[in-house]
C-alpha cells in the first residue's frame, strides 16, 4: 500500500485539537460592525480591530462603489509592469500629507509591508535589533532579510543600549519595534527608542499597525503622539484596522519609499491594492482629517469599559490604549470563559500560548467607536455574569 501523504498533517491537526489549539473560525453572517450574526444569533462584537466602525460605514462603500464603475476592480498585475492607476498616487499623496511624512508607499497588507520593508533596507552583514514581542510580521521579514536579529527585552530601553554594545560586526543596523503591542495594549517608548537610534547612528523603524488611526492628533499615529515627526526613519502602517479595509503603509523620506518600489519584494512581485480597496482608504483619510469625533469616541469606550472592569474586579492588565485585556491565567478559563460570553451574546476572542505567555491567557476586548453605551453597558453586565459563574469575579 502506498502511504498517505498527508497523513503528517492529520496527525499534527488532531494534536491541536487534543491541546484545545485548533483555531475554530467562526462564519460571520453580517457586515462587521458594533454586532455581527453568527449561526443566526447576534452577538455583541469585541473582536475585531475594526476601532472606528470604517469596515461598514456608508461613506467607505459608497466610495467603493463608485470607484469601481470608473476603475473596474483589479490593478491587473503588479504596478512596475502594468502601470499604476492614479487611484493608487493620490491615496500615497493623501496619506503622506495625514501622517506629514515624505512619502508613502502602500501595499496589499500591513504584513506585506513589513516583509517588503526590512529585507529591502538589510540585509547579510546587517544587525536588527527586534523587541521581542514584535508582531509575527516583523519576525519574518527580518528572517527573510538575513540579517543577524538580537532580540532585546520588551519596551525595555536599557536591555536596547546593552544589545547594541554588544553588536560589534556590522555593516548597517536597524531597530525595529511594534507601536501598540496587541496582546496586552501597551505602547512602545518611542521616544527614547528614538534617542538610542539618533546617539547611535542606527536606522528605527516602527511598525504602528494598531496605533493608526488610534493614536495621535485625529489618528495620525504613534510618530504623531509623540511629535517625532521626521525622526522616525520608517513608519509602517495598516489600514486593515482602524480604516476598517486592507492595505499596507509605508511612510518615510523620499529615497527609502523609492528603494522599496525597486527593491521591495511584494511590490514587484505581487500585484497591488484593489481599486473599491483604495477608493475606501481615501474616504477613510478623508473622515479622519475632517473630525476627530471618532477617534474620541474610541478612546472614551475605551476608558469607559476598562474601568468598568476593573470595578468590577477584574484584573485589566496595564493597557494603555483602547484594548482591554481581561487577565484570566490558565488557557482552559480564558477558553471557558469566551464560550460562556458567546452563549450570552458577547462575541470576544480568549487568547492563550504561545500568542501571549503560559498562564497568561486572557479575553482581549476590542472596543470601537461604533459601540453604544448601551451595547457597552450590556456586554459588562454579560462579563458580571460570567465572571461570578466562573469564579473570576
Ligand atoms: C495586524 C498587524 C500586522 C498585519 O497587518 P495586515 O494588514 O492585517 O496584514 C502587521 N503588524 C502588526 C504589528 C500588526 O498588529
Amino acid at each position: 500500500m502506498i502511504a498517505d501523504k498527508t497523513q503528517y498533517l492529520s496527525d499534527q491537526l488532531d494534536d491541536l485539537k487534543a491541546q484545545g489549539l485548533y483555531n475554530n473560525i467562526r462564519t460571520i453572517d453580517s457586515p462587521m460592525d458594533a454586532h455581527v450574526t453568527i449561526d443566526g444569533r447576534k452577538l455583541i462584537n469585541l473582536c475585531a480591530n475594526n476601532y472606528l466602525g470604517l469596515a461598514n460605514h456608508p461613506r467607505l462603500k459608497q466610495a467603493a462603489k463608485d470607484a469601481i464603475d470608473t476603475y473596474g476592480i483589479g490593478p491587473g498585475a503588479v504596478r512596475t509592469i502594468a502601470g499604476t492607476f492614479s487611484l493608487h498616487e493620490t491615496l500615497e499623496t493623501r496619506l503622506a500629507q495625514f501622517k506629514k511624512a515624505e512619502a508613502v508607499v502602500t501595499l496589499q497588507s500591513g504584513f506585506t509591508a513589513n516583509l517588503a520593508t526590512i529585507p529591502a533596507l538589510v540585509g547579510k552583514g546587517d544587525v536588527i535589533f527586534s523587541d521581542e514581542l514584535n508582531h509575527a510580521s516583523i519576525i519574518d521579514a527580518c528572517r527573510l532579510s538575513r540579517a543577524k536579529v538580537m532580540r532585546y527585552r520588551h519596551n525595555d530601553v536599557d536591555d536596547l543600549r546593552r544589545v547594541i554594545s554588544e553588536a560589534t560586526d556590522y555593516n548597517r543596523r536597524l531597530i525595529v519595534t511594534d507601536g501598540v503591542f496587541s496582546m496586552d495594549g501597551d505602547i512602545a517608548p518611542l521616544d527614547k527608542l528614538v534617542q538610542v537610534a539618533q546617539e547611535n547612528g542606527i536606522m528605527i523603524m516602527v511598525d504602528d499597525a494598531h496605533g493608526e488611526g488610534v493614536l495621535g492628533n485625529g489618528g495620525r499615529g504613534i510618530v504623531d503622539h509623540f511629535d517625532l515627526h521626521g525622526q522616525v526613519d520608517i513608519e509602517v502602517g495598516t489600514m486593515s484596522k482602524a480604516f476598517g479595509v486592507v492595505g499596507g503603509i509605508v511612510a518615510g523620506k523620499q529615497e527609502i519609499i523609492d528603494w522599496i518600489k525597486q527593491r521591495g519584494r511584494p511590490f514587484l512581485f505581487s500585484s497591488a491594492m484593489t481599486v473599491p480597496d483604495v477608493a475606501a482608504c481615501l474616504e477613510a483619510v478623508d473622515i479622519l482629517e475632517n473630525s476627530d469625533e471618532l477617534v474620541q469616541k474610541l478612546w472614551a469606550n475605551g476608558k469607559f469599559f476598562q474601568t468598568e472592569l476593573a470595578k468590577l474586579g477584574f484584573d485589566t492588565g496595564d493597557s494603555a490604549t483602547p484594548i482591554v485585556p481581561v487577565m484570566l491565567g490558565e488557557a482552559e478559563t480564558a477558553q471557558a470563559f469566551s464560550k460562556e460570553l458567546f452563549n450570552e451574546g458577547v462575541f470576544a476572542m480568549a487568547i492563550g500560548y504561545p500568542t501571549v505567555p503560559q498562564g497568561k491567557a486572557r479575553i482581549r476586548v476590542m472596543n470601537s467607536a461604533v459601540h453604544s453605551n448601551a451595547d457597552l453597558e450590556e456586554a459588562l453586565s454579560i462579563f458580571e455574569t460570567v465572571g461570578k459563574r466562573l469564579s473570576v469575579i
